[in-house]
């Protein structure tokens, strides 16, 4: 038994496709807004983090 979900529906919804790669993200597809992969989200840490 897996006690980690904690999301009332199961993981078939349809997931909004990253905007770089257009890899699947763990945003949904009705999320407003930019959506990125894991990967590409690190990408942009490491962008944003240079600055200054
Ligand atoms: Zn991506």
């Amino acid at each position: 038994m897996d006690a980690t979900t904690d999301s009332t529906d199961s993981c078939a919804g349809p997931f909004a496709e990253c905007v770089l790669c257009r890899e699947p993200t763990e945003y949904p597809e009705s999320y407003k807004g930019v959506t990125l992969c894991p990967v590409c989200e690190w990408h942009e840490a490491q962008r944003t983090a240079c600055s200054g």
